[in-house]
């Protein structure tokens, strides 16, 4: 397929055949080698045009090729409202069929208690909304020190909503020396300031 050329590994390949897609979307075309080179991306995207499978093919691609068995999540993603947290939940599930890789999803409306369980039995990514991941991390027995890639999704609707500090202090909580994938519909000034504090060196990439 269209995917072979990007460099993803055998397993993820096969579970994109079997979903059935031919061929990357523009910013999977960019944005899947640029992760996997282990760059930093600024992404402006809107949904619907593949965003999700940009960074979570990579990314599955990357835990999948380290042997060690995760006992605290390598990576984040941070989405801004629980339904879209479901939905990075339900592809990573999805383009991960193939591959031996867990996530927990830390999303408001659901107990606390279990939610924390998860993550006593190892995880290799975790889905979140900020609220909560504070919430959770407040409570003790979540280490960050692991993460080594962070994704920070539809930033604008994260500002809208009054995420920003919640954002910062997660980032505060990351080693520095992680890869970070950012993305927003839109790159208003305050959008940008973010992205400088929170990227290195990124590709952009605007579809
Ligand atoms: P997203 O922008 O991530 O919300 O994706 C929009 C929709 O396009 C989702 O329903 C995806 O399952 C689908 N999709 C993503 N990538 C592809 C692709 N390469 N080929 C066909 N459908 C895709």
């Amino acid at each position: 397929s269209g995917f072979a050329s990007l460099g993803l590994s055998e397993p993820i390949l096969k579970a994109l055949e079997e979903k059935g897609y031919l061929n990357p979307t523009p910013i999977q075309e960019q944005a899947i080698p640029t992760v996997l080179m282990g760059r930093d991306v600024l992404g402006c995207a809107q949904t619907g045009t593949g965003k999700t499978a940009s960074f979570t093919l990579p990314m599955l691609d990357i835990l999948s090729g380290s042997r060690a068995r995760a006992r605290m999540p390598r990576s984040l993603i941070l989405e801004p409202t629980r339904e879209l947290a479901l939905q990075v939940a339900e592809n990573f599930v999805q383009y991960g069929k193939h591959l031996k890789l867990n996530h927990a999803l830390l999303i408001g409306g659901e107990s606390m208690g279990e939610q924390r369980d998860v993550l006593t039995r190892g995880v290799d990514v975790l889905i979140a909304t900020p609220g909560r991941l504070i919430d959770i991390f407040e409570r003790g027995g979540l280490l960050l020190s692991d993460v080594r890639v962070l994704v920070i999704d539809e930033a604008d609707r994260m500002l809208d909503m009054g995420f920003i500090p919640d954002i910062e202090r997660i980032v505060s909580l990351l080693p520095t020396m992680r890869q970070t994938l950012f993305f927003s519909a839109t790159m208003a000034p305050e959008i940008r300031r973010l992205a400088d504090a929170f990227l290195s060196n990124p590709k952009q990439i605007t579809v």
